[in-house]
């Protein structure tokens, strides 16, 4: 079957829009910040400018405000506004906001989503979602979930502990997985609740103190204890959260690839600079052959990392599961990207851990995407299980 992956004339507008926006606003704000903001004055400040230029939340449907983007739509877009660590934040595409609005477009009901979704995909509040818990709970093994929720009179009551959670600080609201049957180590039994901030039950226990530092509002500990929400607060069904959880995780596995592979681009062009640039034993440093053999690398992992991104999204926009295709580039791409950064970091020599360049910061913000989102081991172990799957099924067994 010929599959056309070419971006439609409104796409590459918009990628091109989205490509001067990051290189005229974005980029000169983020070098003032060195990459990270914690103020809510510049993320509204960046974000109206968004709006201004037309590029505001390209992934949220038009009646929620945004451009109505499918998978493949936002691979192009997306890697143009990771090309600025601020970017994300600026068009409202950052994580963890960018996949909690794709859930609850998915999955919400309409009380819900007027309620959370349009001020969220508005940019007027940000939110955050709760799953990972610190050992022996819910990690790269979702089945150890610990968090409880239990029925009370005209609700739940939620207890446990998480931690790791993104932008929980100043969240408007958070989508937490609990627990509604089963034992930890059971397969089954989640439910997602959307608590409000300033639940008297929900306490920011600490900002865990991490190597990166540019996504919004840090990564945070939360206490739920006694922790009492409405019915209305269930997201989907009872008991159906894990399944719910791959709504979000699937695209937001490949959301989180665009976003990195701007980075690696932006790393490669300043590497290619110096290359093109510095002179060195008699010749550019561009052209001694151990730098060109790691420029090529870095080419060479970049468009595999596009390569593999497109071909999953063209399954998820054809609503197949799409499970083997996300969790290859996820692997694939989490790890050739620290790849380009780290070459790039190695052409720059010590500029480039200075901080005359942002690499060492791109590096440092790289590094645990290949952890979260699936550690490269979960996915690995997961792709080969279905592979032994398929044998064992091509064999009859
Ligand atoms: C920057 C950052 C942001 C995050 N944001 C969020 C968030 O917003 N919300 C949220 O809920 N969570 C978040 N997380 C948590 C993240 O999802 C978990 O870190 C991830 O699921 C791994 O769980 P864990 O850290 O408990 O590691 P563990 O589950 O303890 O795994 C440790 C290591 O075991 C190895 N391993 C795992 N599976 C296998 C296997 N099958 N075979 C062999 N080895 C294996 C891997 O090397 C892995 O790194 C974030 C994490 C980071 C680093």
């Amino acid at each position: 079957m010929a599959v056309d992956l070419e971006p439609s004339p409104e796409v590459a507008a918009l990628a091109g829009r989205t490509a001067k926006f990051i290189r005229d606003v974005v980029i000169p704000i983020e070098e003032e910040h060195r990459g990270v903001v914690t103020s809510d004055e510049v993320r509204a400040r960046l974000q109206n400018a968004a709006k201004e230029a037309g590029v505001f939340a390209p992934h949220v449907s038009p009646e929620f405000g945004g451009h109505g983007l499918g998978m493949l739509g936002r691979a192009a877009v997306f890697e143009e506004a990771g090309y600025s660590l601020l970017g994300p934040l600026a068009l409202n595409i950052a994580a963890p906001d960018e996949g909690n609005m794709h859930m609850l477009e998915a999955i919400a009901t309409e009380d819900q989503q007027e309620r959370y979704l349009r001020p969220l995909a508005s940019g007027e509040v940000r939110s955050c979602f709760a799953m990972t818990e610190p050992a022996p709970g819910a990690g790269s093994d979702p089945g150890a979930l610990a968090t409880t929720a239990t029925r009370v009179e005209g609700g739940w009551r939620i207890d446990g502990r998480k931690w790791f959670i993104t932008g929980a600080d100043g969240a408007g609201f958070t989508i937490c997985m609990a627990r509604t049957s089963g034992e930890p180590g059971e397969a089954g039994g989640a439910t997602m609740f959307l608590v409000d901030a300033g639940n008297p039950g929900m306490k920011l226990v600490r900002h865990l103190d991490t190597l990166d530092e540019s996504l919004f509002g840090g990564h945070i500990e939360l206490l739920f204890d006694n922790c009492v929400v409405p019915e209305d607060a269930v997201l989907g069904e009872v008991d159906q959260g894990f399944r719910y959880a791959q709504v979000r995780l699937g695209p937001a596995r490949m959301t989180h690839c665009m976003r990195w592979l701007g980075i690696a681009r932006r790393a490669q062009d300043i590497a290619v600079a110096r290359a093109a640039d510095r002179r060195l034993f008699g010749s550019r440093l561009g052209e001694l052959g151990m730098v060109q053999q790691m420029i090529a690398d870095n080419e060479i992992d970049i468009a595999a990392s596009r390569g593999l991104i497109l071909q999953a999204c063209f399954e998820l926009d054809q609503q197949r599961s799409a499970s083997q295709s996300t969790a290859i580039a996820k692997t694939f791409c989490a790890e050739a990207i620290w790849r380009v950064v780290d070459r790039s970091v190695q052409i720059c020599g010590a500029l480039g851990i200075s901080g005359d360049v942002l690499l060492s910061r791109f590096l440092r913000e790289v590094r645990p995407f290949r952890i979260y989102d699936g550690p490269s081991e979960t996915h690995r172990w997961a792709i080969a299980r279905r592979v032994l799957r398929r044998h064992d099924k091509e064999a009859g067994r």
